[in-house]
């Protein structure tokens, strides 16, 4: 029979499987799984009091988790929010560790004013800001109610960018192995290796999380994350070369995610990698859950310790108005004599 130049098609749907899915982790951080399992986590660290101050419901909280990465598809001031290059900075002669936004603003224009002064990235001034914003949205400025959805925005926000904060590629130029000849390290240390520990039949408690003794401040706790972040970086590169030799023959395999097949790292090749980083994902994941939880306690301290307001609930009338009519709805929702 004459070989087929065209081929096959579950080859096909294999390959863009994984591009697809390879795209989806390199553009997102610590991976979705993992931004709201740490969501969720900090919400069980909680006082009863600031529970109730975000709703007393954890679920919009963590659906929210990751909406800092999907808003990068459709704002392009997002992206440097989530990432400082320290390491590039610093070949630059640039020393933007525990400066604030407008002398490092002025240290960047002046180095050259034709690039964005953000080049490098923001995080750290933006976890400034987040929680600042966390801040008015629980005490408005105008003394009315706290508006509980944008309450909710704020601390979402704030917990997923103190998480990428945690991440040690999130604090690098070379965030991806694309100058050393190490792509996908970026999606192995903060997806794979953590859903691995996140899934493994041997997860280990993070231990007792006392967001009420943590101290969290909002101008020096970021850079002191991003530092110990970025310590980690040379470990993980070198790590990354010895998985590589010992796992490239066997270390990956195609593993069904949803609907769609890719080609992931398997359980025993993260099993090694683990050992090769020292353990160290783990407790980094476990110190991010408190940071998170005493980044939203310190806030609402700062805020006056606001009360918690019930969420509104939809009436049938309201959810049932929004299938009808605007006549039939209105008369619903409005007709004194409605039944
Ligand atoms: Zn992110």
């Amino acid at each position: 029979m004459k070989p087929s130049k065209t081929p096959p098609s579950d080859l096909l749907y294999c390959f863009f499987a994984i591009e697809i899915f390879s795209l989806l982790l390199l553009i997102s951080s610590w991976g979705f799984v993992p931004h709201r399992h740490l969501h969720a986590k900090a919400w069980s660290a909680l006082p009863v009091q600031l529970r109730h101050a975000l709703g007393n419901d954890p679920t919009p909280l963590i659906s929210r988790a990751t909406d800092a990465d999907s808003r990068k598809h459709t704002d392009s001031l997002e992206s440097p929010r989530h990432f400082i290059d320290l390491d590039d900075a610093t070949t630059e002669g640039l020393q933007l560790w525990g400066q604030n936004w407008a002398d490092a603003k002025r240290v960047l224009i002046q180095r050259d004013s034709s690039l964005s002064s953000k080049r490098y990235g923001i995080l750290p001034w933006q976890l400034e800001w987040s929680y600042k914003q966390l801040v008015n949205s629980w005490s408005p400025k105008d003394s009315t109610e706290p508006d509980l959805d944008q309450v909710i925005r704020a601390a979402a926000d704030l917990g997923h960018y103190l998480s990428d904060a945690h991440v040690p590629l999130h604090t690098s130029g070379n965030y991806d192995g694309q100058r050393t000849g190490q792509r996908g390290i970026h999606a192995l240390w903060e997806t794979h290796a953590v859903e691995w520990l996140l899934y493994g039949r041997d997860l280990k408690a993070c231990g007792k999380i006392d967001a009420l003794s943590m101290p969290y401040d909002p101008v020096w706790t970021p850079w002191e994350v991003i530092q110990e972040s970025h310590a980690l970086v040379p470990e993980i590169l070198a790590a990354e070369r010895t998985w590589t030799a010992l796992c490239a023959k066997r270390g990956q395999g195609f593993q069904r995610r949803g609907r769609t097949m890719h080609l992931a790292p398997t359980s025993s090749s993260l099993a090694i990698w683990d050992s090769l980083t020292n353990g160290h994902t783990w407790p980094r994941y476990c110190i991010a859950a408190q940071r998170i939880a005493a980044a939203w306690h310190s806030a609402w301290l700062d805020a006056g310790r606001p009360l918690g307001q019930s969420r509104s609930r939809t009436t049938w009338r309201q959810k049932l108005a929004l299938y009808l009519p605007k006549r039939w709805s209105n008369w619903l929702l409005t007709d004194p004599n409605r039944p």
